[in-house]
């Protein structure tokens, strides 16, 4: 079996989704990232990217068990779920965790964005055993021999297990979950809409120490947020980071690689790749998420690159290509 964790970007864009010649090689799609440790297959959040990653999954014959992890219920992390091919495959089985919303449990949330006013398959009508669960920060989620289940540590648990810790950050409207998925010793943060604190945010820090690879929300350039770009007015406040606040968690926490994610969807990719560029000059190991962009951590620090450039094509016509 694969020693290799790894990590697919389907879907890389904040907000909303951003169709178009000027997003062609970041991609257009909102949030979604898969991680594959061994056998098991752990997806971040339902963005648009979900839906091609789920036509992946059946295609492959990966749907059978998945664990579907949401770091909050904003729309752009949502919003691709209830085109999830897997969701509708009787013999799939899903495991769905995340935080409650404001005033509604995880179920409920799911369940409305999917009420016969807005949408027309129910979630009790997809046919896949759905088990929702919200859960607290104080949990880990573990995936082992034995399935998949919530503790409260991780004494006594084998080297094959998949454990997800969680880390509420409150820098985001609503709150948000930031995971940690570690698998073999090998760890991957997931830190998306977050706004950096003067001085870096210090509990993310310390939760982010010694990852392998930091994703972290980047959404804003410098001069955007502070409102010193025409035409922009300033973004403080909003609930995301700039290149800078992203540069300054990966080299607190002694990251291995740090992945800037969440571009602002009114961003071209000539301004997404100047982003990558000032996080490369900051932080050196550091890259602009794209579809497509797939990284395996087969060891501390050992890290490859499945994809080396952005493909000039976008992902639904590379998958349109591989299906002629
Ligand atoms: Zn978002
Ligand atoms: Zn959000």
């Amino acid at each position: 079996m694969s020693d290799e964790l790894r990590i697919k970007f389907w879907g890389v864009r904040g907000s909303y989704p951003t169709p178009g010649a000027g997003t062609v090689k970041y991609g257009g799609n909102t949030a979604s990232v898969e991680i594959r440790a061994g056998e098991r297959t752990i997806l971040l959040d339902a963005g648009t990217g979900i839906i091609p990653l789920g036509r992946e999954l059946a295609r492959t014959k990966r749907a059978s068990e998945i664990m579907l992890l949401f770091s909050h219920l904003h729309h752009d992390h949502t919003q691709g779920f209830p085109f999830f091919v897997p969701a509708y495959l009787p013999n799939a089985k899903l495991h769905i965790f995340g935080p409650d919303g404001t005033h509604e449990s995880l179920r409920n949330v799911l369940e409305h964005n999917q009420s016969s006013e807005t949408f027309p398959v129910s979630l009790r009508d997809m046919s896949a055993t759905k088990n929702i669960q919200s859960v607290r920060e104080s949990q880990i989620i573990v995936w082992d021999e034995a399935g998949v289940r919530l503790a409260e540590s991780t004494i006594g648990l084998s080297e094959e297990a998949v454990v997800v810790r969680i880390h509420k950050s409150y820098a985001h409207p609503g709150g948000v979950y930031v995971y940690r998925i570690t698998w073999h010793g090998k760890s991957a943060v997931y830190a998306t809409d977050t706004e950096g604190y003067v001085g870096t945010d210090k509990r993310l820090v310390k939760f982010a120490k010694d990852a392998d690879i930091l994703i972290h929300d980047a959404q804003y350039l410098d001069e955007h947020y502070w409102g010193q770009l025409e035409g922009f007015p300033s973004t403080q406040g909003y609930g995301h980071s700039t290149v800078t606040m992203a540069c300054e968690v990966a080299l607190a926490s002694e990251v291995g690689q740090l992945v800037l994610f969440h571009h602002d969807p009114s961003y071209s990719d000539a301004m997404v790749a100047g982003m990558e560029a000032s996080a490369k000059a900051r932080f050196g190991d550091a890259k602009a998420a794209y579809e497509g962009l797939e990284i395996l951590l087969s060891g501390k620090n050992n890290i490859t690159e499945r994809l080396q450039s952005p493909s000039p094509l976008p992902l639904f016509q590379r998958e349109r290509e591989q299906w002629k």
